[in-house]
């Protein structure tokens, strides 16, 4: 116990598993909590201390289990033989495993990279900037990116790290951790400050690298960013306790600065409201574009999906380059069937590197890496001759050269269908190891001599039904039923008695039982001796595996692109460093897949030459204003990703950043109102976006009056159209599509809907011009509103004429809803002399609330 409790001291935010023989053991409130969490057994000490264990073999479980419920967890294990021990056996921490941390395939989502993030704020030249220094355990990979504050919570949620650790005294960081930690569930992990000290951090990444300076990372020694690299790896290290002699992080490469303006920008509203890893209603994956696009055969190639899908490039050379490989696969089916099939057969080579690397690798995974490197020379071949698969086949032809022979090394060496784990040995092929062999051949005449012995002991006897059989209490026995039990010999010992018979053990037998168990016991550890070599030339060739793993990566995806394309019939996208967004037939990936032929595809117009850049799109409920927006976006998106599009012809102006403002999204649980959060990320797209930008928009300045929101959605529209910015605005003022007569820029589009009787029938077709009707009665009679409610809201609209122009009805009373009526209100003639770019928020509240009055007093 007082072994015990130091680790404990150690290790307080942990719940320890305190290795004991075949057990992990917890004590304590730790015993408590597991009985809690897991439903386990709550036994007692001898002390009277609460106490709870778990099999050694089944923990992986149970720390997967407790790590999903936040805990982390410390491992203490014997690092001693107990055989060897005077005393005590000597124990250590050899991990410490929180969510960020993890790497074992039973507690990894294959699909999903787990990162671990540090975080750092401080002031840069051009204002508060978030350091955020990134890992990925389970591969190795470390990158470092710095980002305007103002962007911090949307890069982190577009990261997706599972752990995110921070200077505990900085205070500053609460509210962004909030934030991110609606939408993303990671953990939060407070570190002492002195973690992110900048010269310690320094020094800490040259020692582990053994280089001198950072220059030849690119960094210089004195950027300020490493001090979040440099908390990153003394977390790493702490946890992986590579100080106790456990090979730790070897395969850790050396931090990459990566330039976060360089890609398109995506913030978390935006990949929110284009649903592109989850649906907005249910949150579910399912219905998702990553889904939709989510044809990969390997765990890399899911993975790199998402990371392509949630940083675009603005690199027109790469993405080409990209789009160039998709169309040969497009064109080229057999050779696009050859290399699904062949990389079908490639697991998770980046993960099983990362493993052994960190001696957390099983047999199963060696000869699966061994069975995944057959595919390397095929591959290679398959990429071989075409211009567009250069670069992915020079990086093949560079990993072949070591990655080939390791792979036939390790198929040669393993057998096909290794165990689970080493314990009792099983993964290395007979004919490998000579002295591996002899201790086999020994268990093997063993067995030989075994069954000899049985039949010579039933002869000599004469008790027939005689047999000698083994179990792991008790070892090797001859086992005779109660009827016979006065022949046994005299020198047959009684080792146990069952019901109906009785076991006994000879001197031979004896002998023979320390002979087997011996070569048993050998050839395990022999095994594992050769297991580590193998490790060891698996490491070597780290470098090739990880060439090999990235290009399976991309490859998986461009193939994936190309089966989409040709199965929904997408083109290749032309991009150009114009303004352009002439899109021909254009469809909405999740619907289109979902509906087929039913899908109605539409044009989309902006922004070449003369024409307008930005559009209103009005329309009934249920028209399909959202899904052509969305649609609109998505197809830009998907081509700076590389991918072809749903359309029949597009041609791009290259895009800088994607802004979506979308529904009102029920953000109560971050407890901001609706509006609030409307408004929010208004704000940011009225701030960040350019001439370069896409800004589609739905249903802006819902969330609160009609007066205040038009004045707002009117606004916002006429500060769009003087950026440039190309906007899709999908809305319900009506009011709003006569800018289009005042300003070029400004176009109006239409849902088109066909009716007849007192009924209408959606077209979902976008036609230019504008409407002026709602169909809101039409559209709840469609819902189910009762027929009763229906038939007074259309007398009540007859008198109201809420639109001028449409009821047949005698003019409203003075006092009545006829705020938009063809003379000007004094409001929105206010309104059009504002500048709200030149206003400062408190102005621009002041000027909403005198607005209201004004609105009010009419
Ligand atoms: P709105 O934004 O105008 O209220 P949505 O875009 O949400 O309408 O579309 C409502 C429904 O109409 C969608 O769920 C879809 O089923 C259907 N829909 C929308 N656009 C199309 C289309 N182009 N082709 C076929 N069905 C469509």
């Amino acid at each position: 116990m007082r072994q015990y409790m130091t680790f404990k001291e150690r290790h307080p935010d942990c719940m320890l598993f305190f290795r004991m023989g075949d057990f992990y053991e917890m004590f304590d409130d730790d015993a408590k909590t597991a009985h809690a969490a897991l439903g386990i057994t709550l036994t007692e000490r001898t002390s009277g201390i609460p106490m709870a264990g778990v099999p050694f073999h089944a923990a992986e479980n149970y720390i997967r289990r407790l790590v999903e419920q936040g805990f982390r967890i410390a491992v203490c294990e014997q690092i001693q033989d107990p055989r060897e021990a005077k005393g005590v056996v000597e124990r250590a921490v050899t991990r410490v495993i929180t969510p960020g941390t993890l790497v074992d395939d039973s507690l990894l989502d294959d699909g999903i990279a787990n990162q671990i993030a540090a975080i750092g704020l401080r002031s840069a030249d051009t204002g508060p900037v978030l350091d955020i220094a990134v890992a990925e355990l389970s591969t190795g990979a470390f990158r470092l990116r710095t980002v305007p504050a103002a962007h911090a919570v949307s890069e982190l949620v577009r990261l997706g790290p599972s752990e995110i650790l921070h200077d505990e005294d900085e205070e500053s960081l609460a509210p962004m951790l909030d934030e991110v930690n609606a939408t993303l569930q990671c953990a939060t992990t407070p570190r002492a400050p002195w973690n992110f000290n900048p010269d310690d951090a320094v020094d800490r990444l040259r020692t582990h690298w053994k280089v001198a300076s950072l220059e030849g990372w690119g960094f210089s020694d004195a950027d300020p960013a490493l001090a979040t690299a440099g908390a990153l790896l003394s977390f790493l290290l702490e946890t992986q306790a590579s100080d106790q002699g456990v090979p730790g992080l070897t395969h850790l490469k050396p931090p990459k600065r990566e330039h976060w303006d360089h890609g398109m920008a995506l913030d978390a509203a935006t990949m929110r409201s284009l649903e592109l890893e989850r649906t907005m209603r249910t949150g579910a994956a399912d219905g998702s574009v990553l889904s939709v696009l989510q044809q990969a055969r390997t765990p890399m190639g899911r993975r790199r999906l998402r990371h392509w899908l949630c940083y675009p490039l603005r690199d027109r050379t790469a993405i080409e380059r990209r789009l160039d490989a998709v169309e040969q696969l497009v064109e080229q089916e057999r050779r696009r069937e050859r290399i699904r099939e062949v990389i079908a057969g490639v697991q998770d080579v980046a993960r099983i590197s990362g493993r052994v690397a960190m001696r957390r690798a099983t047999p199963r995974d060696l000869a699966a890496l061994g069975r995944s490197l057959r595919a390397l020379p095929d591959l290679c071949e398959l990429l071989s001759e075409d211009a567009a698969f250069d670069v992915l086949h020079q990086r093949l032809t560079a990993a072949a050269s070591t990655a080939v022979p390791l792979g036939e090394r390790l198929l040669d060496s393993c057998v096909e269908d290794p165990p689970a784990h080493l314990r009792e040995g099983g993964l290395i092929a007979d004919g490998v190891d000579a002295e591996l062999d002899d201790y086999r051949s020994l268990q093997r005449d063993g067995t030989t001599w075994l069954t000899e012995y049985q039949t010579r002991l039933a002869e000599e006897t004469g008790i027939p039904s005689l047999k000698v059989g083994y179990n792991k209490v008790f070892g090797y026995y001859i086992e005779v039923t109660n009827a016979h039990t006065q022949r046994v010999p005299i020198e047959f010992n009684r080792k146990q008695t069952l019901k109906n018979a009785e076991r006994y053990i000879t001197e031979e037998l004896k002998h023979y039982e320390e002979r087997v168990l011996g070569a048993q016991h050998k050839a395990v550890e022999r095994e594992q001796v050769l297991f580590e070599e193998l490790c060891r030339s698996i490491e070597h060739c780290s470098h090739g595996l990880h060439e090999f793993a990235e290009a399976v990566a991309d490859i998986d995806v461009l193939a994936g692109f190309a089966v989409l394309a040709v199965k929904h019939g997408c083109v290749r996208p032309v991009l150009t460093d114009g303004r352009e967004l002439d899109i021909k037939a254009g469809r909405h990936p999740v619907l289109d897949a979902a509906l087929g032929s039913d899908f109605v595809p539409n044009d989309t117009s902006l922004g070449g030459g003369d024409e307008p850049t930005l559009a209103l799109i009005t329309g009934p409920n249920m028209a399909g204003k959202s899904t052509y927006i969305r649609q609109v976006a998505l197809i830009v998106l998907l081509s700076h990703i590389g991918s072809f599009v749903p359309a029949a012809e597009a041609t791009i102006g290259m895009v800088d950043r994607i802004f979506t403002r979308i529904g009102s999204a029920d953000e109560l649980h971050t407890g901001r109102s609706t509006f609030m959060v409307e408004m929010t990320e208004t704000a940011n797209i009225l701030h960040h976006a350019t001439d370069r930008s896409l800004v589609v928009l739905d249903e802006i300045g819902r969330g609160t009056s009609t007066l205040d929101g038009l004045s707002l959605a009117w606004a916002i529209t006429e500060t769009l159209a003087d950026r440039e910015s190309r906007t899709l605005f999908a809305t319900h003022y009506h009011e709003i599509t006569a800018l289009a007569d005042q300003r070029p820029t400004i176009a109006n589009l239409h849902v088109a809907v066909r009716e007849w009787e007192d009924r209408i029938a959606f077209l979902h077709r976008i036609q230019p011009g504008s409407t002026d009707r709602s169909y809101g009665i039409h559209v709840s009679q469609l819902a189910g509103v009762p027929a009763l409610t229906i038939a007074r809201a259309t007398q009540l609209m007859n008198t109201l004429s809420v639109d001028t122009g449409h009821a047949d009805a005698p003019p409203p009373p003075a006092d009545q809803l006829d705020l938009f009526a063809a003379t000007p209100h004094p409001v929105i003639e206010l309104l059009q002399t504002l500048d709200l770019n030149a206003m400062t928020p408190m102005e621009a509240f002041d000027t909403l609330r005198r607005l209201t009055d004004q609105a009010k007093e009419h």
